[in-house]
């Protein structure tokens, strides 16, 4: 177990980088405690496998430091680094059984052999393959195999950290399920420090209690879950989490006050800078539907279980809001009210209030 520190990590495919826009990795600056869960949150192509690969060792970064404990490890060799890599498909001996693949990665290292039968027994039973212990591995699913291959990144206890890198991909959608929330007791009974990786939010928020959220190459928020919901410090993070994400809308400064479409807005709090473009954030469960506010016509309602989605239109500009009283009507005239210390202004993207007395 390890803390790890990313310093200033840049990384670029490209031999000869010009510009920013030839690297995957921006400007990379972490620092994870030791026993902590993670996750890396964004969506494909923003360069969370670039990252994992980078702190394994896989990869060798154009520029920054890795460290773990305070040591630098850049120049380190994968199998130097103890670290465990689950990856996106299963990485597993087909030949072998199920048990001699999730005792491998022990005998590999010379563990005795009462040691590993315990430890397979373990993690078979909590990823539920014991009774296919003695079966050849090619004879599983693809689900079991992925299971294996978790199996093979939890079964050490010594590693650094173990990466998971998107392992659910091919996992269907019920046992997705169990295996997320197995995977967060796994967790808390291992205490190693995980890195989990993913493009959907529900997968990361639910595993991690520290999640990283990644655009392009850049990290536009380091938060818990709770935080990345109430308040995104940019508009990504603002419409990435959450379901319908959050409303983004145009506004503009007249004589000191926000104005959304000529209608006062208040905000959470005072403005620290409103300069560039602006806009204002607000969640769709703060988004009243009334008989004061902002006139807006509703378009669609949509029962989702308990809570309905009213998508309304304030002249041309839609606005999600989230209900769990009786929904209006399609075509109804109603009035939008935004809950004031839940509306936040962005400038270029970026949060422009303080939260308190204006
Ligand atoms: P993610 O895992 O978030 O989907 P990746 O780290 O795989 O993102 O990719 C980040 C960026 O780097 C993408 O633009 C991708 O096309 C590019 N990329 C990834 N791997 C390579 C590679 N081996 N050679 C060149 N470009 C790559
Ligand atoms: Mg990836």
């Amino acid at each position: 177990m390890a803390r790890i520190t990313l310093d200033n990590l840049k990384h670029s495919y490209s031999a000869n980088p010009v510009s920013m826009d030839d690297y995957a990795l921006k400007e990379i600056d972490l620092d994870w405690t030791d026993g902590g869960a993670y996750a890396l949150l964004g969506p494909s192509g923003c360069g969370k496998s670039t990252l994992l690969n980078i702190i394994s060792g896989l990869l060798n970064p154009t520029s920054g430091r890795v460290m773990f404990d305070g040591e630098d490890v850049t120049a380190l060799p994968p199998d130097k680094r103890n670290i465990a890599q689950v990856f996106q498909f299963p990485v597993i001996y087909d030949t072998m059984t199920v048990y001699d693949n999730l005792a491998f990665p022990l005998r590999n290292r010379g563990v005795e052999r009462e040691q590993i039968d315990n430890r397979v027994h373990e993690i078979a039973t909590m990823l539920e393959l014991t009774d296919s212990l003695s079966t050849r591995a090619s004879h599983l699913t693809p689900d079991n195999k992925q299971k294996i291959s978790m199996g093979r990144g939890l079964v050490r206890d010594d590693v650094n950290v173990i990466m998971f890198d998107e392992p659910l991909t091919v996992i269907d959608p019920e046992l997705k399920w169990k295996l997320r929330s197995k995977l967060k007791e796994l967790h808390q009974s291992i205490a190693s420090t995980m890195i989990y990786v993913t493009h959907d939010q529900t997968e990361a928020l639910t595993f991690a209690d520290q999640v990283v959220v990644m655009q392009e190459g850049e990290i536009v928020q380091i938060g818990t879950p709770i935080e990345l919901f109430e308040r995104p410090l940019h508009t990504f993070v603002g419409h990435f989490i959450g379901s319908p994400g959050m409303n983004i809308l145009p506004a503009e400064m007249v004589n000191g006050s926000v104005r959304f479409l000529d209608h006062p807005v208040e905000l959470e709090g005072p403005i620290k800078d409103s300069k560039g473009s602006l806009e204002i954030g607000i969640r769709p469960e703060y988004v009243r539907i009334g008989t004061k506010g902002i006139p807006a016509v509703i378009r669609k309602v949509a029962d989702i279980g308990r809570r309905t989605v009213i998508e309304a239109c304030v002249n041309d500009i839609l606005v999600n809001a989230i209900t769990e009283k009786v929904p209006p009507e399609t075509g109804q005239e109603v009035h939008l009210e935004f809950e004031p210390n839940q509306t936040r202004l962005y400038a270029d993207s970026w949060i422009a209030t303080e939260v308190g007395a204006q």
